[in-house]
């Protein structure tokens, strides 16, 4: 997804050269150890059985504040918690307490939850870690042994983010999109069920399942994969058997008999001339929600697939691609529809509406409504009202070019010389990570004001498909598209001759790629603070804790967890864990201690390390705790250790097969390795580690060689010639970097 960043040709002279660069973490140790220890009893005051969440208490969860009970705490889902033992005036004496390793190096993303003194956690493949909330010390793992092939369509890398705990169950979907039921004391299986309605390739899953009513809700991702995507569903199975209770699917598949009313009016703004082929996308990949009271379940919906679908630019109807980029609300009961909002009708961008939902009551104009908030990918702060999904507000929270404001009905207007990028290619802002991504955001009750980790960024779009000479096949869902990143990497020199000519940026006073924390008024509509997180390379900063100590905490992909006032965005403390942060911090307290959690390590669709954690250190998989009067310093873990490039095999392709290796690198292969600097899966210049031989290369990429460390077979789309045409463009890339190291050395 970031071609350029992972391209050889930007890498920073030195960045090679001066060090030596690791593999040790990328070759293995990717699967999460299934070591079950016996279960237990936790020290804590009350005998309730595990995993004893309802919908009382967490209805009344701010009356157990020491409480992390679903994944944002509490039904709306702030990711705010109550607790003040930790605050403004001590927090400069807060510090590490406990630590859990995951023996994971691959990215994480859930919220760990605590119930009753203990923590649990979900990491790569849908592995779930139990563990004594006030030491670490392990009760129980469990390992769904997730089918390694669905790496293949795992987009955002084989994350998981978050499970959820419900009468005595563990409730936690696997890569590979099966759900699981675990007994919350063992960990053992209750029952678990495949949540794919029919085993076509390109679907997997990385969401949260949300409890909602009887039923437990999922959905999955893969709007981007294959050819067109996938068709996006979500499904509701009972609590109690695992029984499918209903399943709701997110956009109208051709010709489709017995449509329901909603599904007769979303086909009305789809092209019914497109491929059969096309799943059409608006995948449920992230957070949900749930209003007991209304009986609602909430979720945004992905991209349409293929999302550079033509669109209508003079603003008809007829290419909206409902229900894609929406907001959707569902009767938890029957999964029928109560309302949708689309954020981006017809959207072309990539902006999901997957954003984390958050539900309050706001007093707007003098009346309490019964809010939905959301920060959208497109740069729209929403405010719906989720009684009837009525749009109150609708302002933009970053810089955004592609719109230029919101008509009378909440329909954005686009700016189509700024966005349109059907003729010529365009930079438009926000870029496809959007100005606010998966990274929850909090919504602090004490100072009404939410807080969101933002990404100040455009990116250049281009249709290479009308680019004769590119030989560019895209096989992303956005068939025949190309996203560029202004980041400090960028080259005009590299991209242009694949692409063609590309809109000149003027010069920029600010690095063109910002990650900024920003604390928002929703009801005045306006930033009141800001923090710079990260700038110059694409990242994705934390996600957000609010609490009632005054604090807002997140951390960074530098590896540094972040402690600010919550009123002034003032920094209060800053803690070097030495791992990169993407998820989101929580907080609770046992034995009238408080602590701080979070869970560490890089991944997702960032696979290079450069300008994270894991440039020094290990990246290694780790739940990290904090307390008052903590040691000060958070043990690291293993430096990153970066071997000097050895000389690599003979070339013995052609300049003809090492350009065709370039371009079948950029189809294939990028959307999860990186060339020339380290990152979470092998980089690939460094070919003369165990896969010198075209033969051993041709096993691992044709015929799976590497499956059970998650590495696919390709043999469907990569043949022999396209495999020595790679192998052929990896050694010219390991000759390069070789020489660059030779001739950085003094005397040689
Ligand atoms: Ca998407």
């Amino acid at each position: 997804m970031i071609r350029k960043l992972l391209s050889a040709w930007l890498l920073p002279v030195g960045l090679v050269s001066a060090s030596a660069m690791c593999v040790q973490v990328a070759w293995g140790g990717d699967t999460p150890q299934a070591k079950r220890s016996d279960p237990a009893p936790v020290q804590a005051e009350n005998r309730r059985p595990a995993g004893d969440v309802n919908v009382k208490r967490l209805r009344e969860s701010d009356s157990e504040p020491g409480q992390w009970l679903a994944n944002g705490r509490d039904f709306g889902g702030s990711h705010y918690s109550p607790l003040k033992q930790i605050n403004t005036q001590n927090v400069s004496k807060l510090g590490f307490a406990w630590q859990f390793k995951t023996s994971t190096y691959r990215g994480m993303e859930a919220t760990p939850l605590v119930i009753d003194g203990v923590l649990y956690v979900s990491g790569i493949w849908g592995a779930v870690y139990a563990m004594d909330a006030t030491s670490g010390r392990p009760l129980w793992t469990f390992d769904p042994h997730s089918d390694p092939s669905y790496a293949r369509w795992a987009g955002e890398d084989v994350v998981n983010h978050g499970v959820a705990v419900w009468q005595g169950k563990v409730y936690v979907i696997a890569t590979d999109c099966r759900l699981f039921a675990l007994d919350a004391g063992t960990g053992s299986v209750i029952w678990k069920v495949n949540t794919l309605a029919k085993n076509t390739a390109g679907y997997e899953c990385p969401g949260a399942p949300q409890v909602a009513g009887p039923v437990v809700v999922v959905g999955n991702a893969g709007g981007e994969n294959g050819k067109g995507g996938v068709r996006g569903y979500v499904s509701a199975y009972d609590l109690t058997s695992g029984r499918l209770a209903w399943r709701f699917y997110t956009v109208p598949a051709i010709g489709e008999k017995d449509a329901t009313p909603e599904m007769r009016r979303a086909a009305a703004t789809w092209d019914p001339n497109r491929d059969p082929a096309f799943g059409g996308g608006g995948t449920v990949w992230d957070e949900m929600a749930y209003d007991p009271d209304l009986d609602l379940v909430y979720f945004g919906t992905g991209n349409a697939g293929p999302y550079n679908a033509p669109r209508d630019w003079s603003g008809g109807t007829s290419t909206d691609r409902l229900y894609a980029a929406s907001i959707v609300a569902l009767h938890a009961k029957t999964g029928q529809m109560a309302w949708h909002y689309q954020a981006t009708p017809g959207d072309v961008w990539d902006y999901d509406a997957t954003a984390g939902l958050i539900l309050t009551n706001l007093s707007i104009g003098g009346t309490s409504r019964h809010v939905l908030m959301q920060a959208n990918k497109n740069g729209y702060f929403y405010i719906l009202d989720r009684e009837n999904g009525r749009p109150i507000s609708a302002a933009p929270y970053v810089y955004m070019n592609w719109s230029k404001g919101m008509d009378a009905s909440f329909r954005p207007i686009v700016d189509r010389a700024q966005a349109e990028y059907d003729t010529s290619p365009k930079f438009v802002i926000p870029s496809m990570w959007g100005g606010h991504n998966w990274p929850p955001m909090a919504y602090s009750a004490a100072t009404g004001l939410v807080y969101i980790p933002t990404i100040e960024t455009g990116m250049f779009y281009a249709d290479v498909r009308k680019n004769p000479g590119s030989h560019l096949q895209w096989v992303d869902g956005a068939t025949g598209i190309m996203w560029l990143f202004a980041d400090k990497s960028f080259s005009y020199e590299y991209w242009e001759p694949l692409v063609g000519p590309l809109p000149r940026l003027p010069p920029a006073k600010e690095p063109r790629v910002r990650g900024v924390l920003k604390a928002w008024d929703p009801i005045q509509k306006k930033v009141v603070w800001e923090q710079q997180t990260s700038q110059d390379y694409l990242m994705l900063d934390g996600g957000v804790l609010a609490t009632a100590g005054g604090l807002v905490i997140a951390g960074r992909e530098d590896g540094l967890l972040v402690i600010y006032d919550a009123s002034t965005g003032k920094i209060l403390k800053k803690l070097d864990t030495g791992t990169a942060i993407m998820a989101a911090p929580m907080t609770y307290e046992v034995d009238g201690k408080q602590y701080i959690s979070v869970l560490a390590g890089h991944g997702g669709s960032v696979y290079a390390f450069l300008g994270t954690a894991g440039m020094q250190y290990v990246n290694e998989g780790r739940v990290l705790t904090f307390a008052l009067g903590g040691a000060a310093e958070v043990p690291k873990s293993p430096p990153q250790v970066i071997k000097p490039f050895r000389q690599p095999p003979k070339q013995g392709g052609s300049p003809s097969e090492i350009l065709k290796g370039k371009y079948l690198y950029n189809t294939y292969c990028t959307r999860c390795h990186s060339l020339g600097v380290p990152g979470i899966t092998p980089d690939l210049s460094r070919l003369e580690d165990g896969i010198a031989s075209l033969d051993v290369f041709q096993s691992i990429v044709r015929k799976g060689a590497l499956l059970s460390r998650g590495m696919p077979r390709f043999d469907d789309v990569i043949s022999e010639s396209d495999a020595r045409a790679l192998h052929s463009y990896f050694v010219d890339e390991a000759w390069t970097a070789y020489r660059a190291e030779v001739a950085a050395k003094p005397n040689k």
